[in-house]
């Protein structure tokens, strides 16, 4: 996983974490005035991994059900700090999650989770695929045919999220499972990556990378990918996270 500020911004708000023993893989893309935004990104991605490492090795858990009270926790954290000021009122994050827990009744498996608008995709077969639903007034209405995907790339709301963690006392996260095919390889990424480069830009970098998968293969694909995003602007923080599925 690899992280950077971009080229125009000055901090950066995303965050991204990994608990690889308990096959948990998270990045968050934060927002809020003064350094709220890093520090709902930073809190949801650990609150998140903490609760996945106190379920970790329980053959009984549902993953489902897991990945529901991980962000319920990470949601939690954020809107109790923001509580404390009037400034951080409104601080929250993104939050998109790759699981594979370790002993599990389905082996064959992995989950994916979100709130937001930071994304999930999957190579496979050369083809990438988003998994996961943008969480955005547009991507709403594009789902819904009351727009055009060429008005919803270039309306002014596309930023505008609805869902967060942290903003409200409870979150709905949207939670899906997917069969787990050796050679497959997930992204997870903040819109940094997703605004700056198109879907067949992503799949042609994904497909580059050299099989068989190595970490050393994996950490050039995330270069790529944030090099490619600043060539086009690195207007925002950017970040990505690949995790392959090997054979057994
Ligand atoms: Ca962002």
């Amino acid at each position: 996983m690899l992280s950077h500020p971009g080229l125009v911004r000055r901090g950066n708000e995303d965050a991204c974490a990994a608990l690889p023993e308990a096959g948990a893989f998270v990045v968050c893309d934060g927002m809020g005035g003064a350094a709220a935004g890093e520090v709902a990104s930073r809190l949801a991605a650990d609150s998140f991994l903490n609760y996945i490492s106190g379920q970790n090795g329980n053959a009984a858990v549902v993953p489902q059900r897991m990945l529901a009270a991980a962000i319920d926790a990470a949601n939690n954290a954020v809107y109790r700090y923001s509580r404390q000021s009037a400034k951080l009122e409104g601080m929250g994050t993104t939050l998109v999650a790759l699981v594979a827990p370790v002993r599990q009744a389905k082996p064959d498996m992995v989950w994916l989770a979100h709130v937001g608008d930071s994304r999930g995709y999957r190579l496979r077969g050369g083809h990438l695929e988003q998994l996961t639903p943008d969480h955005t007034f547009v991507a709403e209405q594009l789902r819904a045919g009351q727009i055009t995907s060429e008005q919803a790339a270039n309306s002014p709301m596309r930023n505008m999220l609805t869902r967060a963690v942290g903003t409200r006392p409870v979150v709905e996260a949207e939670i899906t499972e997917h069969d787990a095919i050796p050679g497959d390889l997930y992204l997870l990424a903040s819109d940094g990556l997703t605004h700056e480069l198109t879907d067949d830009a992503i799949e042609a970098i994904l497909a580059a990378v050299a099989t068989p998968f190595t970490q050393a293969a994996l950490a050039q694909g995330c270069e790529a990918l944030i090099a490619a995003a600043n060539q086009n602007g690195g207007r925002d923080n950017i970040t990505v996270l690949l995790a392959a599925v090997l054979d057994s």
